[in-house]
């Protein structure tokens, strides 16, 4: 008898299987320290339990707000989580300052929360979320490698 059948992965199937929904464990989303950097104005450091370390921009954090509204404006832009949106084409662009938050708190146990200072607070990043987001090289190889996209 073959068994070659169960092999074969629906579609489905492999999208569970990418990098972006493989586990994590418990101490891969358990920050030890978070910094949010508020005032120098650079973005949110986590050193995690298992000690690997992220850093995200604020103007990354705020395109990749998870909000219900951002994640569907994102979809229908085609734009992936800390995407920003492709420049207008106008003669003269107007100036949008950098996105910043004026002030962070942590949400319960498992997430921190932005009040962005252009009035958009509705979004909640969990630990979980950020840390399948991490930036550093070594996450956004392994992340490219597994979905096999040359980017
Ligand atoms: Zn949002
Ligand atoms: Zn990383």
């Amino acid at each position: 008898m073959s068994h070659e059948g169960i092999r074969i992965l629906s579609e489905e199937e492999q999208a569970r299987e990418s990098a972006e929904n493989r586990p994590l464990s418990r101490s891969a989303i358990t920050p030890e320290k978070v910094r949010v950097l508020l005032t120098e104005g650079k973005g949110l450091e986590i050193d995690w339990a298992d000690g690997h370390r992220s850093a995200w921009s604020f103007a990354w954090l705020r395109e990749a707000c998870p909000c219900a509204t951002c994640v569907e404006q994102r979809k229908i832009e085609g734009r992936r989580p800390g995407q920003p949106k492709p420049k207008p084409a106008q003669l003269l662009p107007m100036y949008s300052p950098p996105a910043k938050p004026s002030s962070a708190h942590g949400v319960g146990r498992y997430a921190i929360e932005f009040a962005w200072t252009d009035g958009h607070r509705s979004g909640i990043y969990s630990w979980e979320y950020l840390r399948r987001n991490c930036r550093c090289s070594e996450c956004r190889f392994a992340n490219a490698e597994t979905k096999g996209s040359p980017n």
